[in-house]
């Protein structure tokens, strides 16, 4: 005999549980897309970037105010510098002026004590004291002439005057003058008149540079011109010393002007001293005026306190920057923490789990290792939030989330993947026993007391686990082995570890078959069958009706149970097509076999599809059935946790004639509330009850007493699994109306049902 619980609900055992409950295949989904191999440490910025971007940021300000200060500085010291350089050159230029000009007027009054008959007459004569008078001493009384020389037709020095006195004439030293002579006496040999002639220019006497002007005394008028050999000659020097340089200086406004020698080094300006014939005479040095210098300088105490308080400014500025930048760098990292990480715990949250997965998958290949995935689910951990409350809730959690972490070594990661689950990755375990000691560490951590407040509190954790690279070494692969193993923990009485085990891995592979198959199937809407159990009314001969069962024989794997395939196809979304596609052929069959009652099995996911209702009202108006002719069957599971549309659909199917069957009545928790709650039209009363009709007394009870509700409400009832006439007799004792099960009839193809509803009722014989 086969035992069947409730079988629209997953079953549930360690070794063969195959379900993965959509919010697990939501785990898995969301490892797929959120994963991208990198670990979300802070951004690099974050690390580094927070001051090399303060760096990069002040080194922008400080180029903005270099582009924009150093011209306006450049500027500024060009206008210094040309001020200055066109200050020296009027220097320059007002020195050379006053020394032109003096050599001038040295020309001017030599012309006028020479250019004279008188003077010409009386020198020829020697007539040494109007000489005196006229041409020497006077001159250096009148105009400051250092010296005069008077020097006869053959060059011969007769006359001499120094600083006033009459000199020896005989001790005059020639040796520089005598140039000067011979060009005048060469000038007075050319075209020009004697009186137009002089020659001027410097010469080095007496050590010093003088500056040189000779004229012959000619007469004014011209009179008697001389040959040029024969002209006397007038000598007049005046040596550049301190009161010629004291004059120039007063004169010219320079400052320090002074005489150096040739080549000196000295500081300043200078103005070189050439003899006619090219030789350094000296250098006229002076300290140059520098008025832009001297306002630069005047100016600079103020203008450095500015550029300091500006640059002040600036400094606190490009502070308040840096500082906002690091702020923002802080910030930014904190973001980053966020999300990767648990706010409740402070653990890696999912996002950083899945990425530490795959880190730490990567280093399991390169060091041919081996690892644990554990996940961690606490159990009673909701009564904690419902008799505690949440903030109790949330201590637990976090007491657990710190026991965990004492448990477990630097290189493993726990993290929180949300609400009360955990999850643990433990690299360099040796196989299953490492991974398994984890696990029992863990049992035992958790199973002990939590003090919350006042209170204390006990939850216990279920815990699966996957060692890779034994059983895959893809994350996505992994996290579904460990949840298959998690909930195989749960299946088996929870508070246990369950590590994930190649049986398990069969049914999976299996799962996973029969999924994509199912969704082949379903778009050719071929490959599945309806299989009818004919109901019979107690007597055991009439048909009243058939219940339809859908059968698939897959290619590969066989004949496959409802109770396997149907779950899958529910979880994968696939359950609607699949109901639509039981319900249109059942209602065709019991049009086509003229079949009064045919009863179709929804399981509560198909219920509840929103466009179920009208599916099956559209298909009766579209095969013209009488909506009397057709019964669905539901389970207490649709009515547990009822919703409004659901109560809605159920009223409207109802109200529009199709019956409904409360199926495996009896196992539920509450049969009698939901009967109260929502009115259907049958109730089948489930084979185990049936089974152990005769076998124990409180059966028979329970059952004589579902019969007796079902009447007192105006119910019917079917008796299902039906194997013994033992217990048909017994239920037709107890009055019980109509039955189903294989001692009547076994579900059977469409044909050899059509045959069996046309065989006479008498000779429809009971299978057994
Ligand atoms: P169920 O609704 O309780 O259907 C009765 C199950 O008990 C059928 O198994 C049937 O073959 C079996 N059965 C009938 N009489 C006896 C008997 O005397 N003894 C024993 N041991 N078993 C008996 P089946 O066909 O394997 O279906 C299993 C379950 O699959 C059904 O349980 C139903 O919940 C589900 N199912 C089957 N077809 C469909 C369908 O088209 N739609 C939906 N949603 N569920 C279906
Ligand atoms: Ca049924």
């Amino acid at each position: 005999m086969l035992r069947q619980g409730p079988l629209r609900q997953p079953i549930q055992d360690c070794a063969a549980w195959s379900g993965l409950k959509g919010r697990e295949q939501g785990h898995v989904r969301r490892a797929v897309a959120d994963f991208d191999g990198s670990e979300p440490g802070p951004a690099p910025e974050a690390v580094h970037g927070g001051p090399a971007a303060a760096i990069r940021a002040v080194l922008a300000v400080v180029a903005v105010i270099a582009i924009t200060v150093a011209p306006l500085i450049g500027l500024g010291l060009w206008g210094v510098r040309a001020v200055d350089a066109a200050a020296t050159r009027t220097e320059r230029i007002l020195i050379e002026r006053t020394i032109g000009d003096r050599l001038a007027r040295s020309v001017q009054t030599q012309e006028s004590v020479t250019l004279r008959d008188e003077a010409a007459e009386r020198t020829r004569a020697r007539d040494m004291a109007w000489i005196e008078d006229n041409l020497s001493v006077w001159m250096y009384e009148f105009y400051g002439t250092d010296a005069v020389i008077l020097l006869d037709e053959h060059n011969v020095p007769f006359h001499a005057m120094r600083d006033g006195s009459i000199v020896d004439a005989a001790g005059v030293d020639m040796s520089e003058l005598r140039a000067f002579a011979d060009a005048t006496r060469a000038a007075l040999a050319g075209p020009a008149r004697p009186a137009a002639v002089f020659v001027q220019g410097l010469t080095r006497v007496s050590g010093l540079p003088a500056v040189v002007t000779v004229r012959p005394i000619a007469m004014e008028s011209d009179g008697a011109p001389l040959p040029a050999a024969a002209h006397y000659l007038h000598v007049q020097v005046n040596v550049i010393g301190e009161a010629f340089l004291a004059k120039l200086s007063a004169r010219s406004l320079v400052r320090n002007l002074r005489l150096v020698e040739p080549q000196a080094s000295q500081a300043g300006e200078r103005i070189d001293l050439v003899s006619r014939n090219g030789a350094p005479l000296g250098t006229l040095v002076w300290d140059a005026a520098r008025p832009g210098s001297a306002l630069l300088a005047k100016i600079a105490p103020g203008l450095t306190v500015t550029l300091m308080l500006l640059g002040g400014f600036a400094g606190a500025m490009m502070w308040r920057l840096i500082r906002s930048i690091r702020d923002l760098a802080a910030s930014e990292t904190r973001t980053r923490h966020l999300a990767f990480h648990d706010v409740l715990t402070g653990l890696p949250n999912r996002a950083m789990f899945e990425r530490r997965l795959q880190r730490a998958l990567l280093e399991c290949k390169l060091e041919d290792g081996r690892m644990a995935l554990h996940l961690i689910d606490l159990d009673r951990f909701k009564n904690v939030n419902d008799t505690l409350g949440h903030q109790a809730g949330d201590a637990l959690i976090r007491q657990v989330a710190a026991r965990l972490g004492r448990l477990v070594r630097d290189t493993d990661t726990v993290a929180r993947l949300g609400g009360d689950e955990f999850a643990i990755i433990q690299p360099g375990v040796k196989g299953a026993e490492d991974a398994r000691r984890l696990a029992e560490r863990i049992l035992v951590a958790i199973r002990a007391p939590f003090a919350l407040g006042a209170d204390e509190a006990f939850v216990d954790s279920s815990i699966g686990t996957v060692v890779s690279p034994d059983f895959g070494v893809d994350g996505v692969d992994l996290m579904r082995k460990a949840d298959i193993a998690l909930y195989g923990a749960k299946a088996a009485g929870k508070g246990r570890q369950c590590v994930f085990e190649a049986a398990q891995d069969e049914v999976v592979r299996r799962k996973r078959r029969i999924e994509t198959d199912l969704r082949d199937q379903l778009a050719g809407e071929a490959g599945f069958e309806l299989a009818f159990q004919p109901v019979f009314a107690i007597d055991g001969t009439r048909i009243t009706g058939a219940e339809a069962l859908v059968r698939w024989t897959h290619p590969e794997l066989g004949a496959l149970s409802p109770i396997e395939f149907i779950p899958v196809a529910e979880e994968r979304g696939l359950g609607p097509a699949l109901g639509a596609w039981v319900m249109r052929a059942a209602c065709e069959a019991a049009r086509a076999l003229d079949l009064s009652q045919i009863s179709v099995n929804v399981s509560p996911t198909q219920f509840r599809d929103p466009g179920f209702v009208d599916m099956v009202l559209d298909l009766l108006m579209d095969l013209e059935m009488s909506p009397q002719r057709l019964q669905i069957e539901i389970t207490e599971g649709l009515l547990t946790n009822a919703s409004d549309p659901v109560a809605r659909a159920l009223t409207k199917l109802r109200f529009a004639g199709i019956s409904v069957a409360l199926d495996d009545f009896g196992t539920g928790a509450s049969s009698l509330t939901y009967l109260h709650r929502f009115r259907v039209d049958r109730i089948k009363i489930h084979q185990s009850f049936v089974s152990n009709l005769g076998a124990r007394e409180s059966t028979d009870a329970i059952v004589r007493a579902m019969i007796d509700l079902a009447r007192a409400l105006d119910l019917a009832v079917t008796a299902e699994g039906v194997e013994t006439e033992a217990q048909w007799r017994a239920l037709a004792g107890m009055g019980a109306p109509e039955v189903q099960g294989y001692h009547f009839g076994r579900p059977l193809a469409r044909e050899a049902f059509a045959a069996l509803l046309a065989a006479p009722a008498g000779g429809r014989a009971v299978s057994g």
